[in-house]
């Protein structure tokens, strides 16, 4: 997989590679059957597509609609608005509140007049007053066609959490702009950018995140990881989670060690371990992995002494492996929450890749056996 460094100071991460052409056309697939139908969206004017972005900058759509339609009745042209004194603006905006928009907008609308049209020129845009970067991103796609990308609050969340973003999106924004920019649709970037803020809207919510009606669940990092509702790091960033892990070293009666191997999508996607699981509330360690045994290779065991304690730290969470020898009872192994299961000797072990923390459990178990 290709990856490149992204922009960030101090934490290791890099900006996954995802199938891009996949992405767009389920995106846009998605769109075209549970996109949002939005008053500005039926129109092609430039005006009435840039007051709904600046309305849209930080108010919500519901509250936004009634004050959109009754502006256009009030100004229905970039002239009316020019020619307005700022008393008749301010009056007309009265309770969506950040007046500043309403200002800047009068003004740009003056700046928009003398220059006699609305420019196309991404520079010229972003020196109108009002307008940063992802407002007129969303003009001049939205209005022109032009592929342009977007990173307003709903995009960045999506990006964040499909590239398991480790750090605040704050911390990260010239990789988001980046990816924004790699994703985007060069063919159909209206569409594409709508379709991204419909996305992060309806689906992709700062809460509960509807994963499983997404498009993008297959390449979606914070889903594979299960972190979906971690992910965007908040600001002041919460203690990184901690779980604690039963895992089993398996022994049948000629010696030999029972081990799986992961599936290849998610977190450390087809490497080898031990098997085991999350101790759920309440559970001791023997519990949970005969319980999480059972569960996973559908095998009875005997747990036996303990063998290690490991602690690792991944970006986004802790873990302690609580590692106990087994005796194999009966019962023919499957792989139900694996690809694929092996009995090995325990010299055998190195052939095969596995995690950082499994190989701490292997050194341990040489090290038992040369005393
Ligand atoms: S899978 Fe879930 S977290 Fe990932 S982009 Fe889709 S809705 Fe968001």
């Amino acid at each position: 997989m290709r990856t490149r460094k992204p922009n960030l100071d101090s934490v290791e991460w890099t900006l996954p590679s995802f199938p891009v052409s996949e992405l767009r056309r389920s995106l846009l697939t998605w769109y075209a059957e549970s996109g949002r139908d939005l008053p500005w969206r039926q129109t092609r004017n430039v005006y009435r597509i840039w007051v709904s972005e600046i309305m849209l900058q930080q108010t919500q759509v519901k509250t936004v609609i009634p004050y959109y339609h009754r502006w256009l009745d009030r100004f229905p042209t970039v002239e009316a608005l020019a020619a307005a004194s700022q008393e008749q603006v301010l009056k007309a905006w009265q309770g969506l509140g950040y007046y500043a928009r309403a200002r800047n907008l009068h003004r740009a609308a003056q700046e928009v007049v003398a220059l006699g049209e609305f420019p196309r020129d991404l520079e010229t845009v972003l020196a109108l007053p009002g307008i940063g970067r992802s407002t007129a991103g969303g003009i001049l796609s939205a209005a022109f066609d032009l592929p342009v990308p977007i990173l307003d609050g709903n995009v960045k969340r999506v990006l964040a959490r499909i590239a398991a973003l480790p750090v605040a999106p704050s911390k990260a924004i010239a990789s988001l702009w980046q990816l924004s920019e790699e994703l985007l649709d060069r063919d159909r970037p209206r569409d594409f950018n709508q379709a991204f803020m419909d996305l992060g809207a309806t689906i992709c919510t700062p809460k509960q995140p509807a994963c499983l009606l997404c498009p993008w669940q297959k390449s979606c990092q914070a889903y594979n990881l299960g972190m979906q509702n971690d992910i965007p790091v908040s600001e002041s960033r919460a203690p990184i989670p901690h779980k604690s892990i039963g895992v089993a070293v398996i022994w049948n009666d000629q010696g030999q060690i029972l081990i799986d191997r992961r599936r290849p999508e998610g977190l450390l996607g087809g490497m080898w371990e031990f098997p085991g699981g999350k101790i759920e509330p309440g559970e001791s360690i023997e519990q949970c992995i005969r319980r999480e045994i059972q569960e996973e290779l559908a095998i009875d065991i005997e747990v036996g002494d303990h063998l290690v304690t490991v602690d690792h730290t991944y970006t986004h969470f802790r873990v302690t492996l609580n590692v106990h020898h087994c005796r194999y009872l009966g019962g023919e192994p499957q792989p139900i929450e694996c690809d694929e299961i092996r009995w090995v000797e325990l010299a055998d072990l190195e052939q095969f890749p596995f995690p950082k923390a499994n190989l701490e459990i292997i050194a341990a178990l040489r090290q038992k056996q040369q005393k």
